[in-house]
């Protein structure tokens, strides 16, 4: 039992240096020679232990994670059921490729994957390494399944960043700027985003279904590809009725419905998926993030019929699946139903709406407070306007971080900070970091 050699982070913030510290500054100055200036660098407090919400940073912080990773260790850090899971799994075996000989947890994986996506069709599953990897196979699937080549994706969209995902995310920089040419047979419509374009659900599904018709052809589109809240693009919500409107078009068009649930699912907006809160059954499910606790594993679950239309060795990869990445998502989908993590998403979301929304009344540089349970935005504007603040966002995000409190930015314009903390987060710790929130947004305001 490796979980009980050590524990007792500690549940309190506590910042001991200036952030970031000398050890951090130093490991930053060093990591320059080595490591590609091309990835995003972030707030540079190099980690050593995490526990919960705590992750303890080289020069002895401790910083409050309002992140999780970007919604990745939803059951929180060092969870014992998963420490356990994970070192008896690396003990017994690391890895056969489940191509070459096979292995129950993967089975298992298959198996709660089928049991808690929407639907109660007979589904089967593939894992991944990665959500962009998901998403590729999700889309290989439907093109085979349905002898179609289009693929539609929606504005502020993020897929990923391998050239197929490249094409399929919205945003030019810093994601796909000089890094064409791209996938062909992509087109875009636009996003239901309330606070924008002020349309109802079916309106805004109206719209894009006009367009898909009238510029692509239903019977040539193999695929809609939707995220239900959007991630990377601002966590915007679509208006209520949308993706049904959407869904019942797919159904009755032949187009696969792909809900991209790799930020939203896995009890995050406190449903299991996102899609559950309207009922929405999609044809393919793609997860990855919040399914494995840290550990890198994706799942595509689909139809039986579109997932077994693909011939004998069409999809896999050498680590997909990986037998410690399965035993970490066992071990992470128990903790989730074992301590009611649904539940608790719901209660965090009604704490951070009702915080938010009375600062909201304060200052003018809020425009939009949203999301849904334990995944929840401020979209920042210029004040009396629409305009997008990305300027206020960035004080905000660099405010919080240097309080050592862990909080990120998102949106096409930049202007979106939001929180994605642990579902073990406890009231005390999520009242510390609203109360270092509010002061960041009055101190930008
Ligand atoms: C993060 C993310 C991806 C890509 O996942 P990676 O594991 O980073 O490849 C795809 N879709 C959504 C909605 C995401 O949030």
């Amino acid at each position: 039992m490796v979980s009980s050699i050590d524990s007792s982070v500690g549940t309190e913030r506590n910042v001991v240096t200036e952030l970031p510290g000398p050890k951090s500054r130093a490991l930053h100055e060093r990591r320059k020679a080595v490591v590609s200036a091309g990835l995003t660098q972030g707030f540079p407090i190099y980690i050593e232990r995490a526990e919960g919400a705590i992750l303890v940073d080289i020069d002895g912080n401790r910083i409050l994670d309002l992140s999780s990773g970007i919604a990745v260790t939803s059951i929180g850090h060092a969870v014992p059921e998963l420490i356990d899971a994970v070192s008896d799994q690396v003990a017994a075996f690391t890895h056969t490729c489940f191509m070459v000989t096979p292995y129950e947890s993967y089975v298992e994986v298959c198996e709660e994957l089928a049991s808690l996506t929407p639907g109660s069709h007979a589904k089967t599953s593939a894992l991944f390494n990665s959500g962009a990897e998901a998403i590729e196979n999700a889309v290989k699937v439907a093109r085979l399944a349905t002898g179609r080549e289009a693929i539609i994706v929606f504005d502020h969209a993020y897929h990923g960043r391998t050239n197929l995902t490249m094409a399929l995310t919205a945003k030019n920089m810093p994601y796909k700027d000089r890094f064409g040419p791209f996938a062909p047979e992509i087109y875009r419509v636009p996003m239901s985003y309330p606070f924008l374009d002020g349309l109802s659900g079916a309106e805004a599904a109206a719209l894009a279904i006009k367009l898909i018709e009238t510029q692509v052809g239903a019977h040539n589109v193999a695929a809609l590809l939707i995220e239900p809240i959007q991630g990377e693009g601002g966590f915007i919500v679509p208006a209520d009725g949308f993706l049904p409107a959407l869904s019942e078009w797919t159904t009755k068009n032949g187009v696969v419905f792909i809900a991209d649930e790799i930020q939203s699912g896995f009890c995050r907006t406190g449903d299991w998926f996102a899609v559950d809160h309207e009922d929405v059954v999609p044809d393919i499910v793609t997860t990855a993030k919040g399914l494995a606790g840290g550990m890198p594993l994706a799942g595509v679950t689909g139809r039986a019929e579109l997932m077994n239309a693909v011939h004998e060795g069409g999809l896999g990869g050498t680590y997909g699946g990986n037998p410690v990445a399965c035993a970490a998502a066992l071990a992470t989908i128990k903790t989730l139903r074992d301590r009611n993590l649904v539940a608790r998403a719901r209660e965090i979301g009604e704490i951070l709406f009702a915080n938010l929304r009375s600062l909201q009344q304060d200052v003018a540089i809020i425009g939009d407070v949203r999301g849904r349970g334990a995944m929840v935005a401020m979209e920042f504007v210029n004040p009396g306007t629409k305009e997008p603040n990305a300027a206020a966002a960035k004080a905000i995000v660099t405010y919080c971080n240097q309080q050592g409190v862990l909080a990120i930015s998102c949106g096409t314009y930049g202007n979106v900070v939001r929180l994605l903390p642990p579902l073990v987060i406890s009231d005390e710790q999520l009242a510390d970091g609203l109360s270092v929130l509010a002061a960041a947004v009055r101190s930008a305001s």
